[in-house]
């Protein structure tokens, strides 16, 4: 790397002189404050800066670029399950963004935020309500303290009807290897409103070099928000056996090519995932090193009445269209669903509803469900939720106590997401259902799907190869797992769409025009790899350092 020992010293220097101490922390501080992650990685970070606005983050961009010391940008550093606040390569400065937290601009009349990269979907939350401006956030499982800017540089994605959450972004402005400034070309041209307007501007799209890739430091971005709707509906399937799969995948097609704009992504779960998020992890019934047994997870998931897969969704539109919508949905799932529910969030007695639709053995856990249910009724109504989150606390960490907000990197969580796009067809997804199920349970992991529809053509699936990181033996197996997962997958042709800090180098080392333009493209624009090297870019190539990290 080029972050010599009198570089950093130098940097650290004007660093301070620029931001003051409270601002820049030494290696021991920045190893407290970012170290922490819940996939096993440690890494080098030898100091971390917390500018306040964009004149600042160019001009600490300026000094590593004349002390040649490599910087890793970060929102707010959440990026649970893929190595939170922790750089690809040993040795980069952590640039901490989340004191720029403002909401920058707001269009009411198109709907059209504009947000520095502290803003979180909590934040975001807040000045909805206080405004009282009926627009949804782009909420995800994360939490409300997830950044939405951080989220859209991982093209991460929710479910509400702006799934896409790099989708959503219109434009975005970015600080260059150099310290000078990345605009958009209409702006450039004149066209403020059109730029945050349209996203795709005009001549090369560049802003998409920005997500999952190393080029620059966003230091604003404008989302389209989706209104609220008059009517929210949530909906719940049980298909009881397993052999139903391939016909609630075609009904998932199905609902999803006839309702766009009406039906949001659908929900796919298997039993233990769901299991995961209404009981606790029956750790006394488990032998050691071994996954539930099936007679198990029958017996667990029959007593909860929950079937081999769980569909969940919402219907957003006019009363009117809703109404509709519900019969096109009820009718996909025909002959598919063997117990389904349509909740409206407007409904008063909506616990009460859910408590009916419970069946009887179920009512003294009934308390659990709703809580589940109301959780989920919230993200799919775009507000913040840490209902998705606690599954990170299922087989390891420590819940922190009254308000504490979750976090699962400081709470001693293990979890590596494997998170592949798996085509919408029956065979396809049957196929890689077995091979995740195969893969986990031989290397002693609970296998919990999800397969989230990004349209009527693809799945995003999610698996949280979850571990005890107490447990060396396990977190042993679990890396082992989810290496296998990848290769498995990929020979099957399943790409994940999203890579984390210690698997980076898996995808960016395996050759391809793509990586190599990738390359090519960085060296144009960051000659001495000072902004994330390793991030999506091959690192041989673009700044040294090693292959997928330093652990
Ligand atoms: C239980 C659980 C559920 C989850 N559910 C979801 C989910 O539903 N959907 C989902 O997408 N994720 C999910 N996550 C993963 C993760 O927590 C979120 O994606 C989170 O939003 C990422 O962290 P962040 O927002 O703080 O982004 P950050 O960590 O700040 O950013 C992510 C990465 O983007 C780059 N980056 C960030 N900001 C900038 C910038 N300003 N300029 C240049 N590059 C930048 C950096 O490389 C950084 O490492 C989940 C995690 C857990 C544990």
């Amino acid at each position: 790397m080029t972050n010599q020992v009198g570089g950093l010293t130098g940097a650290l220097a004007e660093w301070r002189a620029l931001l003051g101490d409270r601002r820049v922390s030494d290696e021991v501080d920045a190893a407290v404050r970012y170290g922490a992650n819940a996939i096993g990685a440690t890494r080098r970070i030898p100091a971390a800066l917390r500018p306040g606005t964009r004149e600042e983050v160019q001009e600490l961009v300026r000094v590593a670029a004349r002390w040649r010391v490599p910087l890793y940008p970060v929102s707010t550093g959440r990026n649970w399950g893929y190595g939170a606040a922790n750089p690809v390569v040993d040795g980069c400065v952590v640039v901490d963004l989340s004191g720029m937290d403002r909401v920058v601009e707001f269009d009411r009349e198109l709907g059209l935020v504009t947000v520095e990269p502290g803003v979180t979907q909590g934040g975001l939350a807040e000045f909805l309500e206080r405004e009282g401006l009926p627009f949804l956030v782009p909420v995800h499982g994360g939490g409300p303290g997830c950044s939405l800017l951080g989220n859209a540089m991982e093209r991460g994605y929710g479910i509400t009807p702006h799934a896409d959450h790099f989708g959503a972004l219109t434009t975005l402005e970015a600080v260059l290897p150099d310290g000078s400034m990345y605009h958009g070309a209409l702006a450039s041209l004149g066209g403020g409103l059109v730029d945050r307007a349209f996203k795709w501007g005009v001549g090369p799209y560049l802003d998409g070099i920005f997500s999952q890739g190393g080029y620059g430091i966003v230091t604003r971005a404008t989302f389209a928000l989706a209104p609220v709707p008059e009517h929210l509906e949530v909906f719940f399937f049980t298909v009881p056996a397993e052999e139903g799969l391939e016909r609630a995948v075609l009904a998932v097609r199905e609902v999803q090519r006839r309702l766009p704009g009406l039906v949001g992504s659908t929900n796919l779960m298997n039993a233990r995932r769901m299991l995961s998020m209404v009981a606790p992890y029956p750790s006394d019934r488990v032998p050691a090193g071994q996954t539930m047994p099936r007679e198990l997870v029958a017996s667990l998931a029959g007593g909860l009445q929950i079937g081999a897969w769980t569909g969940l969704g919402a219907i957003y539109g006019t009363r009117r269209t809703a109404a509709a919508a519900r019969g096109a949905v009820k009718e996909a799932l025909r002959g598919v669903a063997s117990r389904s529910v349509f909740l409206s969030s407007t409904e008063a007695s909506w616990a009460s509803r859910v408590a009916g639709w419970l069946p009887e053995a179920l009512r003294p856990r009934e308390a659990r469900y709703v809580g589940l249910l109301q959780g989920a009724l919230q993200i799919l109504g775009g507000r913040p939720s840490n209902v998705a989150l606690r599954l990170a606390y299922w087989r390891g960490g420590r819940l922190p106590e009254g308000n504490t907000p979750l976090d699962p990197a400081r709470d001693g969580c293990g979890i590596l997401w494997y998170a592949p796009l798996v085509p919408l067809l029956p065979d396809r997804v049957r196929t890689y259902v077995g091979g995740v199920e195969a893969t986990c349970l031989e290397h002693g992991i609970e296998p919990l799907i999800t397969l989230t529809s990004l349209s009527d053509r693809c799945f995003d699936s999610t698996v949280p190869v979850l571990y005890d990181p107490a447990d060396a033996a396990m977190a042993d197996r679990a890396r082992a797992c989810y290496r296998a997962l990848f290769e498995g997958g990929r020979a099957e042709g399943f790409v994940p769409y999203r890579a984390g800090i210690d698997s980076m180098g898996w995808y960016t080392g395996s050759g391809g025009p793509s990586w190599a333009l990738a390359a090519r493209i960085k060296r144009a624009v960051d000659p001495h790899g000072i902004i994330a090297p390793g991030r999506y870019v091959p690192t041989e190539v673009a700044g040294g350092g090693g292959e997928g990290g330093g652990t």
